[in-house]
């Protein structure tokens, strides 16, 4: 295998011509705000190696990836119970769906789909206000990165709870079946505010290398969950990070991944590394479309697949 550094060399410029392709989110309006034309990727190694090309160093909204730390962060309170509160099956629909939960009485499918990570905020608000669950969470984050600027977006905060809508619906709807306990307001000051981190390519590596490395942060070496923990947090990844595309994501890149609409995705290569892409245009499922195409390339060109023998 070619350098880490030279392969993620190679898919920048291979891409470069590319970039602004695909549709920046717009319905959070200061989303819409960032410029389309950037693009960064990451990886942290579990040997304690770190290699980045183009924009890795600029913080981008880190929107639905927080669902995978806030899951990590509900499970350490209340452990498996979590799962009688959300399931753990792909919903094959929009990542704002509210269809299903009619059907299955206010439990969500998965903890990554909205109505899912609401569930989730709840569990996670259970004893604290929101400012003292929002604070915690955020201090998890800058610990797994060992990185304090990590910060939270008040304007992409403030532009959410402004034009919420349909996450206000599923709150309330959730809360009429007696799956959410908090107010809506206090639910989703949370929802909103995980959402709203602030946070680099590089930065979301680091983040994200525990789940690579069987639990643990090989660079601390603090153990953040067991290894049979994070490997059903991979799992779920794996089926459900995508929504409606995570079949094509297994299809075309084979590795655990969370995509956010800030055009970020965390993708793991348990027992390698931890990869971060960010390029702010989507694809039709809302997924960044430059990201996507360029883990598929890292994928190809490392191997790395958790569907090939290694
Ligand atoms: N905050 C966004 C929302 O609730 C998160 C969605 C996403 O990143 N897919 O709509």
């Amino acid at each position: 295998m070619a350098d880490l550094q030279q392969i993620i060399d190679g898919i920048f410029s291979d891409l470069a011509p590319r970039l602004g392709e695909g549709k920046v989110a717009d319905y959070i309006p200061q989303l819409a705000c960032v410029d389309p034309k950037q693009f960064g990727i990451s990886i942290a190694t579990v040997d304690g190696h770190h290699y980045s090309a183009g924009d890795a160093a600029v913080p981008f909204s880190l929107q639905s990836i927080s669902k995978v730390f806030m899951l990590t962060l509900a499970l350490g309170k209340i452990g498996e119970a979590v799962w009688k509160r959300v399931g753990r099956e792909p919903s094959g629909s929009a990542f704002n769906s509210i269809v299903q939960l009619e059907h299955e009485h206010g439990i969500p499918r998965n903890p990554f789909i909205n109505a899912g990570a609401i569930a989730i905020a709840d569990i996670v608000l259970a004893g604290s206000q929101p400012r003292e669950a929002i604070g915690e969470y955020l201090r998890f984050l800058q610990m797994l990165s060992d990185d304090d600027s990590i910060y939270i977006d008040e304007k992409v905060a403030r532009s959410e709870t402004a034009t919420g809508f349909r996450n206000y619906a599923l709150a309330q709807f959730m809360r009429s079946f007696g799956n959410i306990e908090h107010s809506a307001d206090h639910v989703l000051g949370l929802y909103f505010h995980q959402c709203a981190i602030g946070i680099s390519c590089s930065q979301l590596a680091r983040a994200g290398l525990f789940l690579a490395a069987d639990g643990r942060n090989p660079l601390t070496g603090h153990s953040i969950v067991s290894a049979k923990r994070a490997r059903r947090i991979n799992a779920l990844m794996l089926t459900c990070g995508h929504y409606d595309g995570s079949g094509d994501f297994a299809y075309h890149v084979g590795l655990p991944g969370k995509s956010g609409v800030g055009g970020g995705i965390l993708a793991v290569a348990p027992g390698r590394a931890s990869i971060a892409v960010w390029s702010p245009g989507l694809n039709r499922v809302g997924n960044s479309l430059l990201g996507s195409e360029a883990l598929e390339m890292l994928a190809t060109r490392t191997g790395w697949s958790v569907f090939a023998a290694h």
